[in-house]
């Protein structure tokens, strides 16, 4: 299920794929090929992105209630506190409740580039405000209309977050994540193992218990590789570039960036990683490339063979 607990030593990897909510049909059908792919992988979750000024709110919900409806897979619904008041906010997380929704990811979101659009009055200002307000909303509901505690994930830093003062500060952010109520986090985007690694001692040595889940994009483009730098203000590593560069053609650039992605994520998982949390673009093939060279590729709900069927 959606993770817990600190997984012990020999547990098995949790496995979660992040989808967005797609712009238009010609994407949705896309997407839903890409959904099928991926739940015959048995995931522990899949997650949906929202939009941080709630501009695709309606998507995202649509894209969860079917992921409930239509398949068998577990939602995890991220949630932003940018550009939704606490009340529309409580009004969105007794909605996901009702729909079945029992994960939900607490961001604050990206902040306007434009100051004048800035977090609107009566906004929460951090991640922390909206897993209280999460956990307040799930306890003024009765039992039967919420079944099963909510599991709360949150965001985590290999890299410092942009607007951050220093990686302690970051450490220290995650503690208060936890001490309100967070039960996991899923890391930003990074290019160099090492700072998983150090997040993960520095987060314990600061009492940190929750699993703290490496979020992994598989690197086979180099453009996007390049926007997502920018976007996310972590600097992609400079051979990862240059290899990508290098390659001479799609199927090159793709061989180059598994093998980059499997390297990342093999030792994440060496770090002590408790699963692999898959950064998809709503794209299975790559993905599931670098599940299968690092042996995750479970072999679920596979149709029996035929021997089996016949007798
Ligand atoms: P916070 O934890 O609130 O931190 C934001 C900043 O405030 C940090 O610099 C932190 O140090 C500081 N801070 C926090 N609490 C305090 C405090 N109490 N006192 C002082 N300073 C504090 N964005 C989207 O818009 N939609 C998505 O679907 C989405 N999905 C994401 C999924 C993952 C796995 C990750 C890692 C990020 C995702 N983001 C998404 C991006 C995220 O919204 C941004 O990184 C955002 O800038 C910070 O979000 P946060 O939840 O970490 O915020």
């Amino acid at each position: 299920g959606l993770p817990q607990a600190p997984s012990g030593a020999g547990a098995p990897i949790a496995l979660s794929y992040e989808l967005f909510p797609p712009r238009n049909e010609k994407a949705a059908a896309s997407l839903w090929d890409t959904i099928r792919e991926l739940e015959g992988t048995n995931p522990d979750y899949v997650s949906v992105t929202y939009g941080a000024n709630g501009s695709n709110r309606g998507t995202a919900v649509e894209l969860l209630n079917r992921l409930l409806r239509e398949t068998t897979l577990r939602p995890l619904a991220h949630l932003t506190c940018v550009g939704n008041t606490a009340d529309e906010l409580s009004g969105i997380i007794s909605e996901l409740l009702d729909h079945g929704v029992r994960g939900i990811l607490a961001l604050r979101g990206d902040l306007p580039r434009d100051p004048g659009d800035g977090p609107r009055q009566g906004s929460l200002r951090h991640a922390q405000d909206l897993i209280e307000l999460i956990r307040r909303v799930e306890q003024g509901r009765s039992a039967l209309l919420c079944a099963g505690k909510v599991a709360i994930g949150v965001a985590a830093y290999p890299a410092k977050h942009p607007e951050s003062p220093s990686v302690e500060h970051d450490v220290e952010v995650l503690l208060a994540k936890q001490r309100s109520g967070a039960d996991f986090a899923i890391t930003q985007v990074f290019f160099h193992a090492d700072q998983y690694r150090e997040l993960v001692v520095r987060a314990r040595r600061a009492g940190v218990r929750i699993p703290i889940i490496p979020g992994v994009m598989p690197l086979t483009s180099l453009r996007r590789v390049r926007r997502l730098g920018v976007l996310t203000g972590v600097d992609p590593a400079p051979k990862l570039l240059d290899a990508l560069g290098r390659a001479g053609d799609a199927a090159e650039s793709r061989r180059v960036g598994v093998s980059a992605t499997v390297d990342l994520a093999r030792a994440a998982l060496d770090a002590g990683a408790p699963g692999i949390h898959l950064y998809t673009f709503n794209e299975h093939a790559a993905a599931l490339d670098v599940l299968d060279k690092l042996q995750l590729l479970r072999p679920a709900r596979r149709a029996p063979a035929p021997e089996l069927v016949q007798a």
